[in-house]
């Protein structure tokens, strides 16, 4: 404990026992350093130290004073065990009392000087502490009388406890170099790494704890958009083929397809096909919510290609969508001579024949096929193209350079790059992806296909659970499914067993014990997860009990009840897009919304989802009402999971880029301690 370096592990600090160093471990924590880079996402501030004489209710009193006398009683009115205590300063005396902590007697004695901390409250006529922190006078407090942050824990992990650790692995922070150049520093006037460090934790009062975080928040985005920076360049000097447009051939494709294409859809192709024609690689993102049809404007892309006699591919998150795109694409070609392929690691694919491998490799490398449909197995196997100019990717921004640049090792003798096309259904504005991003290249499909049927969507009150429960049975008696979505409660459950197990359990041995019920969480492995996705799409089960998890752009026509736990837990956007989940086809759909917390504010919120036109405005609603690090469920989509940075700091979002291109311009050589640091940064993410 008294060499603490960066490396020293959690369990040599004093106090921490196996338990507790199991427990940090699940929040990624195994060393000082891990703590020092904990950072709390909130401060509580108890700076004010007040004269008990001129307390008055409030949540957050901070007094100094002598215990008078403590004692434990047992209270049976409230079966509770209360301690109870007197503790006084110059100014006057005030009762204290604590629940179910009788240990209390063994810590705190008559006469030890004390701060307190918490909530000031009437009893009958007199004003008393109720469950204050307390800490002993003397040295520097940590948990009362300042700003005293606040950690996100896991399990029984308490916030006395972390803090006590991370300040006692403080002093390490004198080992941490910064690496941000020094003219950078000094041109933004960012105060030095080691400041930033200590006033995250504990901050001397609230504009070093405003200086900290923004220090912390632009090294974050600084590092990003270096990322973004650096990636850009290498794609912008590398050359690409020219894909011609048959435009009389596109025209006579796009009459016979079976519906007429919105205005956006349109556009968007347009888009893309033009810059298909240049002669650097294409790198755009194309938005559109779930069911907007991304898909066919992808196709149009991709037929130029298979027209000018080259390959592209479409490459999918899972194969259950690979296979939906083949099976979509197939017919929507339709009467073309156009030839496809399907590869996946399994090759299973509902509704078709089940080709071998050896035959998809052969018809791709020959050239026999020209619009390939897979999942990363185009990528990771030993696939060979004749000439491969298009990438497209469905639901998966983790697709980058280096990716690409395997794509086109597999394009035998290439100089150039493929073109890039990403699709996503998450709605992230237009504002928000520019600044992010810089000059991407975006387009956006915001018009539905005018035939969907509106999806009912309503809040349910607690009284009225059982009736919502009876309506999901009517449902499935007249053959429809059901998903139900259920939210994490506790931290340390990242991949959903916890609460999805629970919610299954409930559902098959007390709701629903005559139904047929399947679970998804994130513990499942990529093939089994499948399989209960596949099952569920051949109807195998009623109900698919999941989490956030497994947000995919799954079809499965066949459900039209989803039914959300815990709405208030979840970004406005994402229920938005569960409930796109449902409602794809001619059934009439219903998305239910149960929530525990009833406040104004939630209801405002669960109401914008019934209003709003679409996920954009909801995206936007969420950006502006909703707090750091959650916002609409972008984690899963790929899109950039800050620590610290929130999406809505547009001005150090600015200043970061800026700064990106300033060093960048000058080169990256000149910044060993960055170029290092870099590396770490990507190291990371490749260990994901
Ligand atoms: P997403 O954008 O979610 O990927 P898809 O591309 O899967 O949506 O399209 C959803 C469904 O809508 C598909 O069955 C597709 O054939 C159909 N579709 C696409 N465009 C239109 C349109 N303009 N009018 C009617 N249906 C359309
Ligand atoms: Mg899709």
């Amino acid at each position: 404990m008294l060499n603490i370096n960066l490396n020293t592990p959690v369990s040599s600090i004093t106090r921490v026992g196996q338990s507790t160093a199991g427990k940090l471990k699940k929040l990624g924590i195994e060393t000082a350093q891990d703590l020092i880079f904990y950072y709390p996402f909130r401060w509580q501030d108890f700076s004010l130290v007040s004269e008990i004489a001129k307390l008055e209710p409030t949540d957050a009193a901070t007094v100094k004073g002598k215990i008078q006398l403590i004692n434990n009683r047992r209270s049976f009115a409230k079966r509770k065990n209360l301690t109870e205590a007197l503790i006084a300063d110059k100014s006057g005396s005030i009762k204290v009392i604590w629940f179910n902590q009788p240990y209390l007697i063994k810590v705190l004695s008559p006469g030890d000087e004390v701060y307190l901390s918490g909530k000031v409250d009437f009893d009958r006529y007199n004003l008393q502490f109720v469950n204050p922190v307390y800490e002993k006078a003397g040295g520097e407090t940590i948990h009362t009388a300042r700003l005293v942050p606040i950690y996100s824990l896991t399990g029984n992990l308490t916030q006395k406890q972390i803090r006590f650790l991370i300040s006692a692995v403080m002093p390490a922070v004198n080992f941490i170099n910064d690496w941000l150049p020094p003219e950078i520093i000094k041109k933004f006037n960012l105060p030095d790494l080691k400041f930033a460090l200590r006033q995250i934790h504990f901050p001397q009062n609230q504009k070093s704890m405003a200086e900290a975080q923004w220090r912390l928040k632009f090294e974050e985005l600084f590092l990003f958009q270096l990322r973004i920076l650096l990636s850009k360049r290498e794609i912008a000097s590398s050359p690409a083929e020219p894909i011609k447009f048959y435009e009389k051939e596109t025209k006579k494709f796009v009459d016979s397809l079976p519906f007429k294409l919105t205005d956006d859809q349109r556009r968007a192709a347009w888009q893309i096909i033009s810059d298909l024609g240049k002669n650097r690689p294409m790198n755009r993102l194309l938005e559109g919510e779930v069911g907007s049809g991304k898909t066919v404007v992808a196709l149009l892309a991709m037929f130029n290609a298979a027209l000018d006699g080259r390959q592209a591919v479409l490459m999918a998150p899972t194969e259950i969508l690979a296979g939906q795109h083949y099976n979509n694409i197939c017919r929507l070609l339709g009467k073309t001579k156009i030839k496809t392929a399907l590869l996946t690691r399994s090759q299973q694919i509902l509704n078709q024949k089940k080709t071998a491998k050896k035959e998809v490799f052969k018809k791709i490398k020959s050239g026999g096929a020209k619009i390939i449909i897979g999942t990363h197995a185009l990528v990771q196997e030993k696939v060979e193209f004749a000439n491969l100019v298009l990438a497209v990717i469905d639901e998966q921004h983790r697709f980058g350079v280096k990716q690409r640049q395997l794509l086109r090792q597999k394009s035998a003798g290439k100089e150039t790059l493929p073109h890039l096309l990403s699709m996503t259904a998450t709605p992230i504005p237009r504002s928000l992806a520019l600044s992010l991003y810089g000059d991407l290249d975006l387009s956006v499909i915001y018009e539905l296909p005018k035939e969907r049927k509106k999806i009912i969507t309503k809040i349910i009150e607690p009284k009225n659970r059982r009736a919502a429960y009876d309506f999901v049975r009517s449902e499935i008696k007249a053959g429809r499914q059901a998903f139900v979505i259920c939210p994490l409660i506790d931290l340390s459950d990242k991949l959903g067993v916890k609460a999805v197990t629970a919610e299954y359990e409930k559902l098959k041995d007390q709701i629903f014990p005559d139904l047929k019920i399947a679970m998804l969480h994130g513990k499942l492995k990529a093939a089994n997860k499948e399989e209960v996705m596949a099952d569920f799409l051949a109807k195998k089960f009623d109900i698919l009990t999941a989490t956030s998890v497994v947000e995919v752009g799954v079809d499965a026509a066949n459900a039209s009840v989803m039914l959300i736990e815990g709405a208030e837990r979840f970004g406005l956007a994402q229920l938005h897009q569960f409930r796109g989940r449902v409602g794809r086809s001619s059934h009439q759909s219903y998305c239910f919304l149960f929530t525990e917390n009833e406040s104004e504010k939630t209801r405002q919120r669960l109401d914008a989802l019934i209003s709003a036109k679409d996920g954009f405005e909801l995206a936007e609603y969420d950006l502006k009402f909703r707090g750091p690090g959650e916002i609409y469920g972008l984690v899963q989509s790929g899109f950039p999971e800050f620590k610290i940075a929130q999406l809505t700091d547009y001005e150090i979002i600015t200043q970061a880029k800026e700064a990106a291109e300033a060093v960048i311009s000058e080169g990256l050589d000149k910044y060993p301690a960055l170029k290092q640091k870099m590396d770490q940064v990507v190291e990371k993410i490749h260990l994901e």
